[in-house]
């Protein structure tokens, strides 16, 4: 493995984390990982990786740290807080956030960074868990494009695509725009089916008659599946997706851009949360339209199988 760094830091081993993480390993790279949960330690530590008391010790054996957190406080108490990486930092060493936050949190955590002579990426990924035990995450990174080009090598190993589409933030900014599609389009199907079930047509032949045209996508052959089988298990749960909502919406207001749709489909994920049903699969948007008009779309026969179809179902 040719790469300058001797031991990459891993933060967060979560869902997400804990398979990119391996993935570094089975690349031949020296790992050293934290989380506040012992159990994922546990499992990278028997891989080799080595086991840190806080973020503070990850940084002070390593000169790259990731972290792959919830959310925008996360990131700022992991790098910015008292047992935080900054604490224990070297000069020269690059920080790569692969979490999805709020653009503006990026910027904010770079310049202070940037005090102690440290650069940061941020780096969000595309593609859920099952992409992420196969090392095929799309990861869409923001900063300075030589610190960008140091660090390629590496998120090439948890990513099938790695694409820089600009400076510090921009990273962030495009997964909220994948985060805004993937959403709506959710929405939209859902929408459709259920006026057809409605209707008297069953939604399963409207799915197969359309999937082949223009109205068919990832997302439609992702999601109407496991939605026709009843499965709301996630994948990529409600709570989450209203996160990435929030921030978008956030940063829309800051930009003085208009987002109604964007803006509808918070209110119908924060209806399904006050449901009790943020922990669900965000496909789980479709028993809004349901819950509304009284009917379900469900498989009405067992014959039809989508092995062909493609297998992903997570943004
Ligand atoms: P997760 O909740 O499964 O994992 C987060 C991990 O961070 C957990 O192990 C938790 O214990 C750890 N953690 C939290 N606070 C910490 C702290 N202060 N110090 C150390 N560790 C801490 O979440 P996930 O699904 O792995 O998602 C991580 C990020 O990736 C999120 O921003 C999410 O939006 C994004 N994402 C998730 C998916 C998906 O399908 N799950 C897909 C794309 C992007």
């Amino acid at each position: 493995m040719a790469d300058q760094f001797n031991k990459i830091g891993f933060i967060g081993l979560g869902i997400m984390g804990k398979p990119m993480a391996l993935n570094l390993i089975k690349a031949g790279h020296k790992l050293a990982v934290y989380d506040i949960r012992p159990e994922p330690v546990e499992e990278l530590v028997k891989k080799g990786a080595e086991r840190c008391l806080s973020p503070k010790h990850v940084a002070e054996i390593s000169d790259m740290v990731i972290t792959m957190l919830p959310d925008s406080p996360d990131v700022k108490e992991v790098v910015l807080g008292k047992e935080g990486v900054l604490k224990g930092i070297q000069p020269g060493t690059i920080i790569v956030d692969m979490s999805s936050i709020a653009p503006a949190v990026s910027i904010e955590i770079c310049k202070k960074v940037k005090e102690k002579g440290v650069e940061m990426i941020d780096a969000p990924v595309s593609g859920g868990e099952p992409k992420a035990i196969e090392g095929t995450l799309s990861i869409m990174a923001g900063g300075d494009l030589k610190t960008f080009e140091k660090v390629e090598g590496v998120l090439k190993a948890m990513g099938s695509s790695v694409v820089r589409v600009g400076e510090i933030g921009s990273g962030n900014i495009t997964k909220l725009a994948n985060q805004i599609i993937v959403a709506l389009n959710i929405a939209a199907m859902s929408e459709a089916m259920v006026l057809a079930e409605k209707a008297g047509v069953d939604a399963e032949s409207v799915f197969n008659a359309i999937r082949g045209g223009l109205a068919g996508s990832t997302v439609l052959n992702a999601k109407m599946p496991l939605i026709l089988d009843g499965n709301f298990k996630p994948g990529f749960r409600i709570g989450l997706h209203i996160k990435d909502l929030k921030n978008a919406l956030e940063t829309a207001d800051e930009l003085s851009v208009a987002v109604p749709l964007t803006k509808g489909i918070m209110e119908i994920m924060q209806t399904l949360k006050a449901d009790g049903k943020a922990g669900d699969d965000h496909g789980g948007v479709i028993r809004f339209y349901e819950k509304q008009a009284g009917v379900e779309v469900r498989k009405k026969s067992r014959e039809k199988d989508y092995t062909d179809l493609f297998p992903e179902n997570f943004p």
